[in-house]
């Protein structure tokens, strides 16, 4: 077959860019049915996007991530909601900020997606999975089970290995076209703990943040497990854990596990209860800042549970303050991909003119969506990330 544009990966960056690509191109999906990671979504409800500005969305994405701006900027959270309501699939706001589909099913989201495709004369074709493909100068053949496929304009936007299988044929076909591709490690995955100081406090939640290396990640809940940390504050800070100890780069991690005060303050808190209540068990104390079980366990690996007011010293209390505030974690190992929700890792943005999408090392070639090397917290930054590069990939086209 020979065809002008098509698309491989029937995600919402796939689906967005055949709903907004010149007429009639043609949707390449390996699976048997289009856009399988929008339908298991938010446990199959979808949160499709959020009510972020253009400006607050990027000021939640790491410095290196924020060059998805033009794509956002023409196609943001209220642009998304728009369209979507237009596809006869309006939205609705949960918890202050996250948007679902007023269905609250992901399907209407697909269906919405799909009718977009559709109306744009474009074609899904599904268990069609790109097992090789070259470019010979002017354009790009295709290897799959039916066929192979000859095309002027390729966009890829065949997602990441994320709760999947990777997808070695095509990552090799893209390294020969003389593109790089950052190792993938889990994002948005919990965090698993080596000698976890928290092993017997599982379903213990708390506010707090992360720090990596010297970035503070924002603030946000924290939920011990089993076996280590998850939580929106440290699944959305998981992939710069993961890939610092993949790089060789080091285990160690601190939590805040007070944000809402600074450490001077916990500590001259501490030492003023010298006077005040010298009888106070420090535990007590602590119990108004932390969950009770949680001060218990600080305060035992700081030296003891039953510790008096009146016996800590200035040492003390700033070595108590020091564990509430920066209290050391060390990674055990990577999980695997298959338990992440994105994956982080993929095309480097610098490979990618961002304004348009397109390749800047093969003509005719663009990228969209999570094969790109972007990180996104959760709460519907990584669908909306996936329909507005999708939809610049697929317009760039018609220029
Ligand atoms: C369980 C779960 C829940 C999630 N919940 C949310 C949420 O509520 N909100 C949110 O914003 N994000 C959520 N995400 C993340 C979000 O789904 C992804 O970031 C988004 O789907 C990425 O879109 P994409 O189009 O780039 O890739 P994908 O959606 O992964 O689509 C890529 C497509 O390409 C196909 N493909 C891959 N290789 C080939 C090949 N060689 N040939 C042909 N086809 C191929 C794949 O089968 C796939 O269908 C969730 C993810 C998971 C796993």
């Amino acid at each position: 077959m020979q065809t002008d544009t098509v698309i491989i990966g029937s995600g919402p960056a796939g689906l967005a860019a055949a709903a907004f690509s010149p007429k009639g191109a043609f949707v390449l999906e390996a699976k048997k049915f289009p856009g399988w990671k929008v339908l298991v979504s938010a446990n199959g409800r979808c949160n499709v996007t959020n009510t972020f500005s253009e400006k607050e969305f990027l000021s939640m994405l790491d410095p290196e991530s924020r060059s998805v701006k033009y794509a956002l900027g023409a196609f943001g959270p209220a642009k998304i909601r728009e369209w979507l309501s237009e596809l006869s699939c309006p939205t609705v706001v949960h918890n202050d900020c996250e948007v679902y589909p007023k269905s609250n099913t992901a399907a209407s989201v697909l269906d919405a997606l799909v009718a977009a495709v559709e109306a744009n004369g474009s074609e899904i074709l599904p268990s069609t999975r790109v097992t090789h493909l070259a470019h010979d100068g002017s354009a790009f053949v295709l290897q799959t089970k039916g066929g192979d496929i000859s095309c002027r304009h390729l966009i890829i936007a065949a997602g990441s290995p994320a709760w999947d299988r990777p997808q070695p044929q095509l990552e090799d076909a893209i390294l020969l076209l003389g593109h790089s591709l950052r190792p993938w490690v889990p994002g948005l995955a919990a965090v698993p703990l080596r000698d976890n100081p928290f092993h017997d406090l599982d379903g213990i939640s708390f506010p707090g943040r992360v720090r990596v290396d010297d970035t503070w990640f924002p603030e946000g809940d924290i939920l011990i497990t089993d076996d280590g940390l998850s939580g929106p504050a440290v699944m959305n800070t998981s992939a710069f854990i993961f890939r610092r100890y993949a790089a060789g780069g080091g285990d160690e991690f601190a939590l805040d596990l007070h944000p809402e005060q600074p450490r001077a303050r916990t500590e001259s808190l501490l030492l003023g209860l010298r006077d005040q209540n010298p009888k106070m068990e420090i535990q007590s104390a602590i119990s108004e800042l932390l969950p009770r079980r949680l001060a218990r366990r600080v305060c035992e690996i700081s030296g003891g549970a039953s510790v008096t007011a009146s016996q800590v010293t200035r040492g003390a209390a700033s070595a108590l303050a020091g564990l509430i505030h920066e209290f050391p974690c060390t990674i055990d190992h990577v999980p695997s991909l298959a338990k992440a929700f994105v994956a982080s890792g993929g095309v480097p943005l610098d490979e990618v003119d961002m304004r348009t999408m397109h390749s800047k090392i093969i003509p005719g070639l663009s990228f969209a969506g999570e094969i790109l090397d972007y990180n996104a917290p959760s709460g519907g930054f990584n669908i909306t990330l996936a329909l507005a590069t999708g939809r610049l990939a697929g317009i760039s086209l018609r220029a």
